[in-house]
């Protein structure tokens, strides 16, 4: 025992216990590093002054196949706290958290949510569908499980973290009802959501919407083409004029849904471009979780015939996209 250095000693007891650097260096902002833009915002909300957060995937990256890069592993071990999402969201990074955190201090956030509360995942059993920020009330727990990860390495600021979480909560709170109300504008039959793949179930169950995915559709193969035979043939009985494209994935099955209707005389068009798994651009409203939902939820409303501000609840959100 006596031989062991002190950093191997260290190193070994920071999966049980606070990590040293963020008690020994409390005038210094805490380094967070978060997997997905949506957590890094939650941080730096919670954080303010006292964090500096670096976000791993940027906007228009997907999640789901992202591995992390050298310098991210740099990063995340340099880092005084790591927050990433769980629930297999980050599939290629799962083995690297795990040796991760058995010497730093990592957090997956939303694993925080009480499971009864989570969706099964459609194509993985025993798994649950990751996509949680689509249900602000969801995504509330996620930030409270980040205002405590915060709180856990500087716990000398637990009121300002408090704080800063409760005026937020309140935000999510105003966007939930904003999106409930303008979401309810739509026609009943209407209430269905096209989208380029799987993200959109949590939408689907806080607003009652029907949700169908059409990822994975290869036009190539046999099953493909029923699927888009399928899909049309439900936009054209139920007179659905709009599907919609996702930031994160190509368009190019949302385009055969189109020509298919149009094949049968039915007209079809993008209703817009979603956020689904990634945020806006940095530095703009909807590189926001406020504006990446605002954006979301007032371009489905219009588009499928209810009424929504053009520029959101907030007045905020960009014209034309
Ligand atoms: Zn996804």
């Amino acid at each position: 025992m006596v031989n062991l250095s002190r950093r191997t000693l260290l190193l070994g007891m920071a999966g049980s216990v606070l990590p040293a650097p963020a008690l020994a260096a409390a005038t210094q902002p805490l380094k967070v590093v978060a997997t997905t833009g949506m957590i890094a915002d939650a941080a730096r909300t919670v954080g303010g002054e006292f964090v500096t957060v670096t976000a791993l995937m940027g906007p228009g990256v997907d999640p789901h196949a992202y591995r992390q890069t050298r310098s991210d592993i740099l990063a995340m071990t340099r880092a005084d706290l790591t927050l990433y999402h769980g629930l297999y969201l980050e599939a290629q990074m799962e083995e690297f958290f795990d040796s991760l955190s058995r010497q730093r201090n990592v957090v997956a956030v939303a694993e925080q949510i009480p499971h009864d509360e989570l969706l099964a995942h459609d194509e993985y059993k025993n798994q649950y569908d990751p996509h949680v920020w689509m249900d602000p009330q969801l995504w509330s727990k996620v930030v409270v499980a980040v205002r405590d990860a915060l709180t856990n390495a500087l716990p000398q600021n637990q009121a300002y973290f408090h704080d800063n979480t409760a005026k937020h909560l309140e935000e999510i709170a105003e966007l939930y009802a904003y999106s409930k109300e303008v979401l309810a504008s739509v026609p009943e039959a209407a209430r269905i959501l096209v989208t380029s793949h799987d993200a959109f179930n949590y939408f689907g169950r806080a607003y009652h919407y029907e949700v169908m995915g059409i990822q994975g559709i290869s036009t190539q193969s046999e099953a493909g083409l029923t699927r888009v035979r399928d899909l049309v043939s439900i936009l054209v009985d139920r007179g659905i004029n709009a599907v919609f494209v996702e930031s994160s994935v190509s368009e190019r099955n949302t385009r055969a849904l189109i020509e298919g209707a149009a094949a049968r005389k039915h007209d079809v068009r993008i209703g817009g471009h979603l956020y689904s798994d990634a945020m806006g651009p940095d530095a703009t409203y909807e590189g926001t979780y406020i504006g990446m939902i605002d954006h979301n939820v007032t371009h489905v409303a219009r588009a499928l015939g209810g009424e929504a501000p053009e520029r959101g609840m907030r007045g905020l959100l960009a014209v034309g996209t």
